[in-house]
C-alpha cells in the first residue's frame, strides 16, 4: 500500500512514525512544508526503503518560501518525489495570492523529469489546472481535492490523479470516486492533520475504495500501485 501524502516531520515522533510505516511496509510519501525541512528530514529518511522525502514549499508558508526558491531549485534536481506545493486562494491564503503564483510559476519549472508531484489547490484548483497546462507540467496527483466537477473532469482530460483520505470517502466528497477513472485513482492519509494514526486511515482507505469498486484489497492494491507508478511528469 502508499501513502502519497503525509506530513512525517509533523508528527510528536517523526522517526517514530517512519520506522512504523517501515515495518508495516507501507510506502509514504513524507512530504514538507518548505526546502529547509526537506533538508533537515533527508539523512533521517536515507535508510528507509518504504519512507521517502518530498521536496515542498506550501502555498501558506509563502514568506519563508519565498527565501528558500533558491534551495527548492537545487534540491529538486536530485529529488524524485515533489510536495506539497500548490496553491491556496481560501480565507488563509488569499491575501497572498498573487506572490502563491510568483512562486509556483518558478518552482513549477524544476518539476519536470519523471517526478512524482502532489499538490494542494484548496479553492484555487481551476488556476492551479491552468498553470500546470501553461508550464506543460501533466501527471501530476491533485491531493484532497475539494473542486468542482467540471474542474475535476479537465484535471482528468489533462492526464492528472487524485489521492483520496479517509474523510473524503465518509462524506459529502464521497461521490467524486464514482466520476473518477480507476486509474486515476491515488490514496493519502494527509496524517497528522486527518490522522494521527496514518498507517490504519491508509488502510481504511484502501478497503473503502475496494468495497466502492466491488473489487478485493489486493486487487485494489495492485490497481493503484499501478497508478502511482503512472503518475509522473514529463520529461
Ligand atoms: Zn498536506
Amino acid at each position: 500500500m502508499i501513502d502519497t501524502h503525509c506530513h512525517v516531520d509533523l508528527f510528536d515522533d517523526p522517526l517514530g512514525m517512519a520506522k512504523k510505516m517501515e515495518r508495516a511496509q507501507m510506502q509514504c510519501i513524507a512530504v514538507t512544508m518548505l526546502p529547509s525541512h526537506y533538508r533537515l528530514g533527508l539523512p533521517h529518511l536515507a535508510a528507509f526503503d518504504n519512507v521517502h522525502a518530498a521536496l515542498g514549499l506550501h502555498p501558506l508558508r509563502i514568506a519563508e518560501g519565498e527565501r528558500e526558491l533558491g534551495d527548492f531549485a537545487s534540491l529538486s534536481t536530485a529529488c524524485e518525489f515533489i510536495g506539497e506545493i500548490g496553491l491556496d486562494f481560501s480565507r488563509e491564503g488569499r491575501s497572498t495570492k498573487s506572490r502563491q503564483v510568483e512562486v509556483l510559476d518558478r518552482i513549477l519549472q524544476s518539476v519536470k523529469g519523471r517526478k512524482f508531484v502532489t499538490v494542494h489547490s484548496r479553492d484555487a484548483a481551476p488556476t492551479l489546472l491552468q498553470m500546470l497546462a501553461d508550464a506543460g507540467v501533466g501527471s501530476i496527483c491533485f491531493h484532497y481535492f475539494t473542486g468542482s466537477q467540471s474542474v475535476a473532469t479537465a484535471a482528468i482530460d489533462a492526464g492528472h490523479f487524485f489521492s483520496f483520505n479517509r474523510r473524503m470517502l465518509m462524506g459529502r466528497q464521497s461521490a467524486l470516486l464514482e466520476t473518477i477513472p480507476r486509474d486515476r485513482v491515488l490514496v493519502e492519509s494527509d496524517g497528522p492533520f486527518l490522522t494521527k494514526v496514518p498507517i490504519n486511515a491508509t488502510k481504511d482507505t484502501y478497503s473503502l475504495i475496494a468495497d466502492r469498486w466491488c473489487l478485493s484489497v489486493p486487487e485494489t492494491v495492485a490497481i493503484i500501485s499501478q497508478n502511482f507508478k503512472a503518475c509522473r511528469t514529463s520529461d
